[in-house]
């Protein structure tokens, strides 16, 4: 698919509202100023998202306690996930925690794993609708009025990152575009990012654990971070670069 085809079915679905990100402060025109966030290259109300920008997360493992779920419930608020299912395997999971024991050392880990925001997305591979996408800030997302929820994608993605929606939705947040019958991923809280805020997963943690910022700008704290220390990309056998990486793992 081409770039243009892709950010111009991101921004049908997911940039109706003003997108604002960026650099420095910097007058556009009178009256009119980007606001510095997340240190991303900042970019006016309307613009397309820009591959100057590749939005990425660094969860420091060594932070994050088995039994919080704070990240979790901030995503399932956030973005409207409130639906009951009687078999918990039909829930919608955006964002999990999972717990890891090394069997050789008892070491123990916990930490939270969502969609990955691959640079090279299998998902978007193989879905025949062109539903799933990734936006050239490396957002990847599902457009839900083009998803037929045939489930290559989920079957396609290494992380499991992927659910189904079984059942009519209520409450719904509507800047966060869910429906059943589709499929559905974290978005990285793009409509929030494109506000120039933080994903409600990352403003949640108790424990400051998740960082998120451009990979693409060497200023900012997660380039440098990843920059100095040692990182892990889940499965980076796979090849896939990674928008999410992990810290103490
Ligand atoms: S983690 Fe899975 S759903 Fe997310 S971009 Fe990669 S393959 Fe797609
Ligand atoms: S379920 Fe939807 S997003 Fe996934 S491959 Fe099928 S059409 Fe594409």
């Amino acid at each position: 698919m081409s770039e243009d085809r892709i950010e111009n079915k991101s921004r049908r679905s997911f940039v109706g509202a003003a997108a604002v990100a960026g650099i420095g402060v910097a007058a556009l025109a009178p009256g009119l100023k980007l606001i510095e966030v997340a240190g991303a290259a900042q970019r006016a109300p309307g613009e397309p998202a820009s591959s100057a920008v590749r939005w990425g997360m660094l969860i420091d493992t060594s932070k994050c306690a088995s039994g919080c779920d704070a990240c979790v419930k901030a995503c399932a608020l956030e973005n409207g996930i409130n639906e009951t299912v009687t078999d918990a395997r039909q829930g919608s999971q955006w964002i999990r925690k999972i717990d890891l024991k090394d069997p050789k050392t008892g070491q123990e880990h916990s930490l939270p794993m969502l969609c990955q925001h691959c640079e090279h997305p299998p998902c978007v591979d193989v879905c025949p609708t062109g539903a799933s996408m990734k936006r050239a800030d490396g957002i990847v997302l599902v457009d839900r009025h083009i998803c037929i929820g045939c489930r290559y994608c989920m079957m396609a993605c290494p992380y499991k990152a992927r659910s189904l929606v079984h059942m009519p939705l209520t409450e719904q947040n509507p800047l966060v575009p869910r429906g059943q019958g589709c499929v559905e991923a974290c978005t990285f809280c793009v409509h929030r990012v494109d506000r120039g805020q933080q994903p409600a997963c990352v403003e949640a943690c108790p424990e400051k654990a998740m960082l998120f910022g451009n990979l693409n700008d060497p200023n900012s704290e997660i380039a440098q971070r990843i920059a100095k220390e040692k990182t892990t990309q889940v499965r980076a056998d796979l090849k896939l670069n990674l928008g999410v990486r992990y810290q103490g793992i």
